[in-house]
């Protein structure tokens, strides 16, 4: 039955492919990876090519690309993508600009192809329970805290994308916390103070603190910060009046007042498992998935930020 299966490309190999994408793709029964284009990188027993266009020229049977290089150059190869009608998937932040990627789900519409945002993080374990929780009858939200502190060093070594202008900086794990932030809750929040730190020597900031006011009035504070040595954070607590939900480990442990209610069993790489099911859904039943809240969020950061220059940072 391999015929039935979506001809889909990688671009861009690195980091998260080998972890996550290759791995999930191998699990499903819906892909046949069929090429890859990457400047440099290659997957042994695929197809490879060194750009989009002589991979299309070469393989026209391709239906569906998935875009894994850094968001700063992933808009032109996305544009050329829809342009020739194949579905698109991108990765996480789905592109350097707000406003590229509502171009992209124009140009979407415009060539009858679809365009998935992926928010790896929202498909933790827990991250679902959490939501139905805040969404039931009578639940309150009083405010929120979230705070994604980790070692840089141990995460992103010698990324040198992500210190650059578009990379993101500190947001780039932190747009995973607000992109979990975004579907738990179910009023809005938009960014009301924002504080960012920049090494001297680089052009996206290490560290951020940032105020949110949710539409009912209620504060949710941010704290994001990569200088981290010790104990490293992926968490959000929500106080509502019902008690405080904690969304720990990066959305996979849920507590309430402090007991843990749920730790689901997921395998190794659930999160991306999830990801190309739903982009076999986007892909066969025609439907886009597009959300850019907190992209927007991170942008409006930029937009409104005092800015401290600290000490440069060195790999
Ligand atoms: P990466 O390994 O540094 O880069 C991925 C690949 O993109 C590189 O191997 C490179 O392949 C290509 N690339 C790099 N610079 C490029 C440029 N200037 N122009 C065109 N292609 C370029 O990055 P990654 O860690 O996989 O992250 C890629 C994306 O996935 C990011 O948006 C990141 O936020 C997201 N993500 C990463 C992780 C993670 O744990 N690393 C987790 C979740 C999501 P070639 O040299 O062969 O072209």
């Amino acid at each position: 039955m391999s015929d039935s299966k979506i001809k889909l490309a990688i671009v861009g190999v690195g980091k998260i492919v080998r972890d996550q994408h290759l791995p999930s793709i191998e699990k499903s029964n819906a892909y046949d990876l069929v090429a890859t284009a990457s400047r440099n990188a290659m997957i042994e027993g695929v197809n490879a090519y060194k750009d989009i266009e002589s991979m299309l020229i070469a393989q026209p049977e391709i239906e569906a690309v998935a875009l894994c290089m850094p968001p700063q150059y992933r808009y032109s190869v996305a544009k050329f993508a829809l342009e020739q009608g194949l579905d698109v998937l991108l990765e996480k932040p789905p592109g350097a600009t707000v406003c590229e990627v509502e171009q992209l789900a124009e140009l979407a519409k415009q060539h009858n192809a679809r365009l998935y945002t992926t928010w790896h993080s929202r498909h933790a374990a827990a991250v679902e329970s959490a939501k139905l929780f805040l969404a039931t009858d009578g639940v309150k939200i009083n405010g929120a805290e979230i705070r994604w502190n980790e070692n840089v060093r141990k995460w992103h070594p010698n990324q040198n994308w992500i210190w650059k202008a578009g990379g993101l900086g500190v947001f780039d794990p932190g747009i995973n916390g607000l992109s979990i932030l975004t579907h738990v809750i179910p009023e809005s929040f938009h960014v009301e103070s924002a504080h960012l730190y920049f090494p001297e020597n680089k052009a996206a900031p290490i560290a951020a603190e940032i105020g949110f006011r949710t539409v009912t009035g209620e504060a949710v504070n941010g704290v994001f910060d990569w200088r981290i040595k010790g104990d490293e954070q992926w968490d959000i607590e929500i106080h509502t009046n019902q008690g405080v939900l904690g969304l720990t480990n990066g959305g996979s442990k849920l507590w309430l007042d402090r007991e843990l209610i749920e730790e689901p069993q997921h395998s190794e790489h659930g999160e991306y498992e999830t990801i190309y099911a739903n982009f076999a859904e986007v892909v066969n039943n025609h439907v886009n998935h597009i959300d850019l809240r907190p992209l927007k969020l991170v942008a409006d950061a930029f937009l409104l930020a005092n800015r401290t220059t600290v000490e440069a940072f060195e790999d």
